[in-house]
């Protein structure tokens, strides 16, 4: 059985991604498992730059496989805004990032948004693999649903015309930019394993 650390801290990421990866051969450990308590700056640009902040940090802290997710919500109207800010947007918590977003977005036509993943899988030595995934949508003029975590609530899936927050977690774990991004990762993962 190979160990692969998931560098996050957020508990709903960590769900989502053990529910999604499930592979007979690998067991996803997190944070809180190590009860590791360290935080890593994210200091990057980019989305690329931060996961890998976080992977190689304890990729190379613990000599093991470490994956990390840096995700967020990019919306056309607000020229890529909230982007790689998407967590600490409002600098308060998830409901009143979600407040900001849909007031700047108030009087806007352009509803599309995509959520991205970029998931970076790095090995003890530093060297790194990127997956990315992207889920595309339409931005609600308000919040619904409870479900998930993030700005679930005011995303729409075009496909069924429900908010995230209002999918249950298997169908989310289906349609979601991480699912997208780890199914990649995922397609690799014997040649990761038997590499490492
Ligand atoms: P990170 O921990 O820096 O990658 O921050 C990611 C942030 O992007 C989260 O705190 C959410 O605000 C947002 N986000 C990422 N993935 C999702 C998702 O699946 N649903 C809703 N919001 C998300």
């Amino acid at each position: 059985m190979t160990e692969i650390i998931i560098a996050s801290h957020n508990l709903h990421k960590i769900k989502e991604m053990q529910a999604i990866f499930n592979h007979p051969d690998v067991v996803l450990i997190s944070l809180n498992d190590l009860d590791d308590h360290d935080e890593v700056e994210e200091t990057g640009l980019t989305f690329e730059e931060n996961a890998l902040l976080k992977a190689k940090y304890y990729a190379t802290k613990y000599q093991k496989l470490a994956i990390s997710d840096d995700s967020g919500l990019v919306v056309s109207a607000l020229q890529g805004r909230p982007g790689v800010f998407s967590a600490r947007y409002s600098g308060k918590g998830d409901y009143e990032n979600n407040l900001k977003v849909l007031e700047e977005m108030k009087h806007e036509q352009n509803r599309d948004a995509y959520f991205v993943s970029v998931i970076v899988l790095c090995y003890p030595n530093g060297r790194s693999i990127n997956y990315e995934g992207r889920a595309y949508g339409k931005i609600a003029t308000e919040m619904k649903g409870s479900n998930g975590f993030g700005y679930d609530s005011i995303f729409i899936d075009p496909e069924t015309g429900l908010h995230f927050a209002e999918l249950t977690d298997e169908k989310k774990n289906k349609i979601s930019h991480r699912s997208k991004a780890l199914s990649k990762l995922k397609e690799n993962i014997n040649e990761i394993i038997n590499h490492k």
